[in-house]
C-alpha cells in the first residue's frame, strides 16, 4: 500500500503562514484567515490548522485519523512549542492554547470549541508564578475543566454551574469575582470529583490526551444535531467538515490593562460606515458572549487605551481593503496588547447587504459584478414584506406556538376567522383579519384577497395558499400541521393552547412561526415609497435599492416577468421592474360579485345555448380586466392564459352557500347537488380541466379569445402599444394544441373582421405535462411560445400531489438518512427529473421552431436556484409573482456572474 502523504496541518506564526485565504475549502473560514492575517502582518497569536480533510477521514473511518495525522500535530505542537519558547502543560513556562472549529462557511456556535487547554495543576502553578496572578491561574485552570468537561466529554453543563454556585452560596460570594485563590480551588476540587463521577477515570492531566479528546471533540461537533439543522437550514452543503484551529491563548482576563472584543467594520443592521462593536475590560470572550455585564461599545476603548483603539481602526481599514467586504472581527488584548483572534466576512440584515455594497461600489473599493454576486438572493424578498417587530415580541415575552411553512413572506398581525366570508366581513368593518383554514381553494380568493395573513394547516409550497398569496404579497404560513382546526366552534388550537374566532393572532411568513399573540407590524419602507406613501428621496434604503437593481439590470439577460391577474398586482410588478406578464391566470378573474353568478350559470347550463348565455353575461366583465391590465402594462407583453381549473372549484361546497346560490340562481338546491356530483372527480387535478375544457366547451374559449383581443383593440386605440399573448393550458397532444388555436384564430379574424383591425398577437402553450416535454418538436411546429408550469409539469412528473405532499416531502427533503430530493420539488426545480424535460423540451421546440419563445411560469420561476437552471437551459425569461420580481431579476443577474 502506498504510503498517504497528504498534508493535514498549516502553520501561522511570526509573519507567516502555510496556508492562505484562498484555501478557505481545506482550513475552513477561520483557519484560511488566521493565515492571512498573519501574512499581512497583523498580530495573530501563532498556532496551527487541521484541514476539513482530516475531518472528512475521521467522519467516515469511525472516528480515526488518516495514517501520518497524528505524528504531524505532535509535529506541528512542536514548532509552536518553539515559537513561544512555551511548553504545553510545562511547570515552569506553560503554553495554552485554544482549540477551535472553522468549516468553509461559518456557523457561528454550532460546533464545539475549548480553551485554556494545557492546563493542570503543575501547569496553573507555574502560570500563577509566571503572571504574578494566583488567582487568574486557578480561575483559568477552573475555566478549562468547565468546558472540556462538557464540551469534550459530556458532563452536563448545569452540574458545573451548580457546583461553583455551591461554593459561592457557602462563601457568601454574589458573582465570581468575589471568589478568592482558595474557593478557586475549592471549585476546582468539586469539578475533579464531578468529573470522576461522570466519565469514571480522572479529569486529565496530560496535556496531549487533552489535546486529541479536544481534537476528537471539535471533529465529532461536524456532524451534532444541532450543526446538521443549521447547514440544511442556511443550504450548506457539499463542504468536507469542520477545520480544527490549535492556536496559543492570550488573555482578556489578566486584569484592568486586559480585554476582549468583537467589532464590525460597518453597521451589520444597516450597512453605514461606521466602526461598530463592543468590549468588555478584564474578560474572556465567553464573558461578552454569556451577558452577565455589558459590554461597551467600541468608541469608549479610546479614552481606556487610545493606541490599541487606533490601531483597532487601522485593521478595520486594513481588513476592508484587503478582504474587500465588511469584517466581523475577535480580538483580545493582553496587558495593553492587542490581538487579533478572527476576521470573517459579517453576517449582515439585507438592509446592510444593500448599504454597504452600493457604497463600496461607489467609493471604487469593489465592482458592481462583486456587489451583485454577493448579495444573497434568496433574502432579498425581506425587503418588501411588512414585517413583526422583533422589539414588541421581546418586549411581550411571546413564544411562537407552532412553526409551518414559510409559503409567503412578511409579518402579519389581525384578528383570526375560518371563512372567507367571515373575514370579508369582518375587513369590511375596518378590521385586521387573518384567515386560517385547513386549505383554500378559489372560493376563498375574497377572504385572502382582504386578509393580513393566511394559515393553512394542510398544503405545501405550491398549494394554492401558498401561490395565491404570494401572488397578492400577503404574508402566509402553509402546512402548519399542528394547529387543528374546529370549523364548527369557530376555533384553533394546538395542544392545550387555544383561539377562537375574533382572537388576535401573528403569523410570521419569513419563517413559518405562528403566535397566538398581538404583535405590531412595521411596513416595509421600499413598497411604502412604491405606493407614493413616503417621497424616494428621504429614503436612503430606496436608493439604495435603485442604485443596485441598476447593476442587476446591466448584468442580467433573462428577462423577467410576472404573474398577475389583476391591475394592482400588475402595477405593483412593473414597478417592480416586471418586463410583462408571463401568466395571467383568468380564473382569478372569475370570483366576486356577479361573475360567479355568470360563472355557475354557464357551469350548470344545459345545453350550448345556456351556456353562451351566460357567456355573453361574462364577456364585458373580461374585457374590461384586459383592458385594464393592457393599459397598465403600457406595451409591455401580456401572456393570459385561458381557463384551466376543473369547473367544480367554482361551486359552492357547503349547504349555506348552495343555497344563497339557488336563491341567486332561481334553481333548486337538489339541482346545484347534482351538478356537484356529476362534476365530481377522483383526482380533478388530472381531470377535466386545461384545454380539455376549451376541447369540450370551445364557446369559453370563444369567449375569452374576444374579450382578450377586443380589449387589445380598444386599448391600442387609445394610443397603448398592446402585445397579447394567448396561452392554451394543460396541453399534452399536439392536436390539443392544434385545434384550440385553430378555435382561438377562428375568434380572433372574426373579431379583426368586425373591427376593420388587427392586432398582432401570439399563440403558445403551456409545457405542464410530461408528454408535452418529449413530443414538444410537434408541438412547437404550431406554438409561437412555451411556458413551463413547473407546479403541474413538477406534480405529473413525480407523481406528487401539489396540495398535499408536505406529509412525507418533509422527510424526502429533511431526514438525514433520506434526502431523496435535495429541496422541495415544488419550491426549486428537481433538476435531474423535471428540469430534465425541461431541458429535452426546450431542445426539441427549438429544432423545430427556432424562434420559438421560452418561459417558466410556475412558481419556480422566482426561485434563485431554479433561475440558474432557467440560464443555462437558455430560457428567454422566468415568470413569478410580483414581489419575488426583484428577487428574480437578482438571481438572473447572479446566475450570468456564476456562468
Ligand atoms: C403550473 O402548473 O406551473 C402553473 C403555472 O399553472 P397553475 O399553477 O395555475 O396550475
Ligand atoms: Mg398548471
Amino acid at each position: 500500500m502506498s504510503k498517504d502523504v497528504t498534508k493535514y496541518v498549516y502553520f501561522f506564526g511570526e509573519g507567516k503562514a502555510e496556508g492562505s485565504a484562498s484555501m478557505k475549502d481545506l482550513l475552513g473560514g477561520k483557519g484560511a484567515n488566521l493565515a492571512d492575517m498573519t501574512s499581512i502582518g497583523l498580530p495573530v497569536p501563532p498556532g496551527f490548522t487541521i484541514s476539513t480533510e482530516a475531518c472528512a477521514y475521521y467522519s467516515a473511518n469511525d472516528s480515526t485519523y488518516p495514517e501520518g495525522l497524528r505524528e504531524e500535530v505532535l509535529k506541528h505542537l512542536d514548532h509552536l512549542e518553539k515559537v513561544m519558547g512555551a511548553k504545553l502543560g510545562d511547570s515552569e513556562n506553560p503554553l495554552l492554547v485554544s482549540v477551535r472549529s472553522g468549516a468553509a462557511q461559518s456557523m457561528p456556535g454550532m460546533m464545539d470549541t475549548v480553551l485554556n487547554l494545557g492546563m493542570n495543576p503543575d501547569s496553573a502553578k507555574a502560570l500563577a508564578k509566571k503572571t504574578n496572578n494566583e488567582r487568574f491561574a486557578w480561575d483559568s485552570y477552573r475555566r478549562f475543566m468547565q468546558m472540556f468537561g462538557d464540551v469534550v466529554m459530556g458532563v452536563p453543563h448545569h452540574e458545573f454551574e451548580e457546583a461553583l454556585q455551591s461554593v459561592k452560596t457557602e462563601r457568601n460570594c454574589e458573582f465570581d469575582t468575589d471568589l478568592d485563590v482558595e474557593d478557586m480551588k475549592e471549585v476546582i476540587d468539586r469539578y475533579r470529583a464531578l468529573y470522576k463521577r461522570y466519565i469514571g477515570e480522572d479529569f486529565p492531566t496530560d496535556p496531549i490526551d487533552q489535546l486529541f479528546k479536544a481534537i476528537n471533540a471539535v471533529f465529532g461537533s461536524w456532524n451534532n444535531d444541532r450543526a446538521i439543522r443549521y447547514r440544511q437550514m442556511n443550504d450548506i452543503r457539499g463542504l468536507l467538515g469542520t477545520a480544527v484551529n490549535v492556536q496559543s491563548m492570550v488573555f482578556g482576563n489578566m486584569g484592568a490593562t486586559s480585554g476582549t472584543g468583537v467589532a464590525f467594520t460597518r453597521d451589520p443592521s444597516t450597512g453605514e460606515d461606521k466602526f461598530y462593536g463592543e468590549y468588555l475590560m478584564n474578560a474572556q470572550g465567553e464573558d461578552v458572549v454569556a451577558g452577565i455585564r455589558t459590554p461597551q461599545t467600541i468608541d469608549t476603548l479610546k479614552s481606556v487605551n487610545e493606541k490599541v483603539y487606533q490601531q483597532l481602526v487601522d485593521i478595520r481599514d486594513l481588513l476592508e481593503k484587503h478582504y474587500k467586504d465588511m469584517q466581523d472581527i475577535e480580538f483580545t488584548i493582553q496587558e495593553g496588547t492587542l490581538y487579533m483572534l478572527q476576521t470573517r466576512n459579517g453576517k449582515r440584515t439585507i438592509f446592510s447587504w444593500l448599504r454597504s455594497q452600493v457604497e463600496m461600489v461607489e467609493s471604487g473599493l469593489i465592482s458592481k459584478e462583486t456587489a451583485v454576486g454577493r448579495v444573497p438572493a434568496g433574502e432579498f424578498n425581506k425587503l418588501f414584506a411588512p414585517v413583526l417587530d422583533s422589539d414588541d415580541i421581546d418586549k411581550q415575552g411571546v413564544q411562537e406556538v407552532t412553526k409551518g411553512l414559510n409559503a409567503s413572506p412578511g409579518g402579519a398581525c389581525g384578528q383570526v376567522y375560518f371563512s372567507a366570508e367571515k373575514a370579508e366581513e369582518m375587513a369590511a368593518l375596518g378590521k385586521d383579519v387573518i384567515l386560517a383554514r385547513v386549505e383554500t381553494s378559489p372560493e376563498d380568493i375574497g377572504g385572502m384577497a382582504v386578509a393580513k395573513g393566511v394559515i393553512t394547516t394542510r398544503g405545501g409550497m405550491t398549494s394554492h395558499a401558498a401561490v395565491v398569496a404570494r401572488g397578492m404579497g400577503c404574508p402566509c404560513v402553509s402546512g402548519a400541521g399542528d394547529i387543528s382546526i374546529n370549523y364548527k366552534d369557530g376555533s384553533m388550537k394546538v395542544g392545550d393552547k387555544v383561539v377562537r374566532e375574533g382572537d388576535f393572532i401573528s403569523i410570521d411568513g419569513f419563517t413559518g412561526q405562528v403566535y397566538f399573540a398581538h404583535i405590531q407590524v412595521k411596513p416595509s419602507e421600499i413598497v411604502q415609497v412604491l405606493n407614493g406613501e413616503m417621497k424616494s428621496d428621504e429614503s436612503l434604503l430606496f436608493q439604495n435599492y435603485n442604485k443596485f437593481m441598476g447593476y442587476v439590470d446591466e448584468i442580467r439577460k433573462l428577462r423577467v416577468r410576472t404573474n398577475a391577474d389583476t391591475p394592482a398586482d400588475t402595477h405593483m410588478a412593473v414597478q417592480l421592474g416586471a418586463e410583462g406578464i408571463g401568466l395571467c391566470r383568468t380564473e382569478h378573474m372569475f370570483f366576486g360579485g356577479q361573475r360567479i353568478i355568470s360563472v355557475r350559470k354557464m357551469i350548470l347550463a344545459n345545453n350550448k345555448v345556456e351556456r353562451e348565455k351566460a357567456l355573453a353575461e361574462l364577456l364585458p366583465m373580461q374585457r374590461q380586466d384586459f383592458e385594464e391590465i393592457f393599459t397598465e402594462l403600457n406595451g409591455l407583453p401580456a401572456t393570459v392564459r385561458l381557463l384551466d381549473p376543473p369547473l367544480h372549484e367554482f361551486l359552492p361546497n357547503d349547504h349555506t352557500s348552495r343555497h344563497e346560490m339557488a336563491l341567486q340562481l332561481g334553481i333548486s338546491v337538489e339541482e346545484i347537488a347534482q351538478k356537484t356530483t356529476q362534476l365530481h372527480e377522483f383526482n380533478p387535478m388530472l381531470g377535466f380541466r386545461g384545454c380539455r375544457l376549451a376541447i369540450v366547451y370551445p364557446e369559453i374559449l370563444h369567449m375569452q379569445v374576444r374579450a382578450i383581443i377586443e380589449a387589445a383593440l380598444n386599448v391600442s386605440e387609445k394610443g397603448t402599444e398592446v402585445h397579447p399573448e394567448i396561452m392554451i393550458p394543460l396541453v399534452g397532444h399536439y392536436k390539443e394544441f392544434e385545434y384550440t388555436k385553430k378555435h382561438a384564430i377562428e375568434t380572433i379574424e372574426k373579431v379583426f373582421a368586425e373591427r376593420g383591425k388587427k392586432i398582432a398577437y401570439k399563440i403558445g402553450t403551456m409545457i405542464e405535462v410530461p408528454r408535452a416535454a418529449i413530443t414538444a418538436d410537434e408541438i412547437a411546429k404550431s406554438a409561437e411560445f412555451f411556458s413551463f408550469g413547473t407546479n403541474d409539469l413538477t406534480q405529473m412528473t413525480c407523481g406528487f400531489s401539489r396540495d398535499d405532499a408536505a406529509s412525507f416531502l418533509g422527510p424526502y427533503v429533511n431526514d438525514t438518512d433520506k434526502q431523496f430530493y435535495e429541496y422541495d420539488p415544488f419550491a426549486t426545480i428537481d433538476i435531474d427529473g423535471v428540469g430534465k424535460l425541461v431541458k429535452i423540451a426546450s431542445e426539441l421546440g427549438r429544432s423545430v421552431n427556432p424562434k420559438i419563445k421560452l418561459g417558466i411560469c410556475g412558481e419556480h420561476g422566482g426561485d434563485p436556484k431554479t433561475i440558474d437552471f432557467c440560464q443555462k437551459v437558455g430560457l428567454d425569461y422566468v415568470s413569478c409573482s410580483p414581489f419575488r420580481v426583484p428577487v428574480a431579476r437578482l438571481a438572473a443577474a447572479q446566475a450570468v456572474l456564476k456562468k
